[in-house]
């Protein structure tokens, strides 16, 4: 009876040991700050392709009066041919400052357009390591995900080694020790004058009971003291 109690205490102890290894493994700072940077990116990147949209409008308006410019050129060339002298020099002062503001308007285009570009390859590059952090941080849960299942597996392991412990006892001292599993630990070993579940050195009256053999629990954490006296 003696053993059998003390193999049970210490399989409710590593029952104890398992449920805290499992519980202690929680995403590490890794995953946290790769999160947090692939977050970062995929906010950058917005904020880019907010601005390329707004460049492609911006493009598209100065096409548009481009367009528009090149039709009044076209008119006022139209008119030139049958002007008379006085005309004639309206329309070439019209046609100059024509010019000039198109000129201008290629311009504008042209460096929207450069600025277009760098903002996309910006983005293709904002994109190639948001997908980079998006697979570190797959294999990060993944490998977190399969330590978790072994630590799982462990603790069932622990339980179901703890149970088939508890079956081979006989019914009154398993309803003890069951009653007492439900509210948290069961069975302590004494080490030296300490309770091995809460590790308090136990008064010299529970001492004193336990070394004659009685039945006694631990006055801190109520675990009952079993094994040698
Ligand atoms: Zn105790």
């Amino acid at each position: 009876m003696g053993t059998e109690l003390v193999s049970l205490a210490r399989a409710e102890e590593r029952v104890w040991r398992c449920r805290a290894a499992l519980e202690a493994l929680t995403d590490d700072a890794e995953l946290a700050s790769l999160r947090a940077e692939r977050d970062r990116l995929a906010r950058e990147r917005a904020g880019l392709h907010g601005e390329a949209l707004e460049l492609e409008h911006r493009i598209a308006q100065l096409d548009a009066q481009r367009h528009e410019l090149g039709r009044r050129q076209s008119r006022l060339r139209a008119q030139e041919s049958t002007a008379d002298y006085r005309d004639q020099e309206r329309l070439d002062s019209e046609l100059d400052t024509l010019r000039r503001r198109l000129e201008e308007l290629d311009e504008g285009e042209l460096e929207a357009m450069e600025a277009l570009d760098e903002l996309r390859a910006r983005e293709t590059s904002l994109a190639e390591h948001e997908a980079l952090t998006e697979r570190r941080i797959a294999a990060l849960e993944e490998a977190l995900e399969g330590e978790r299942a072994r630590r799982a597996a462990e603790l069932s392991e622990a339980k179901a080694h703890w149970a088939a412990l508890l079956g081979e006892l006989d019914e009154p001292v398993r309803r003890r020790i069951e009653g007492r599993a439900r509210r948290g630990r069961s069975l302590a070993l004494v080490d030296g004058s300490r309770c091995s579940v809460c590790h308090m050195t136990l008064s010299q009256a529970v001492a004193s009971s336990f070394a004659r053999g009685e039945s006694v629990d631990c006055e801190s954490c109520g675990a009952w003291l079993v094994g040698e006296a």
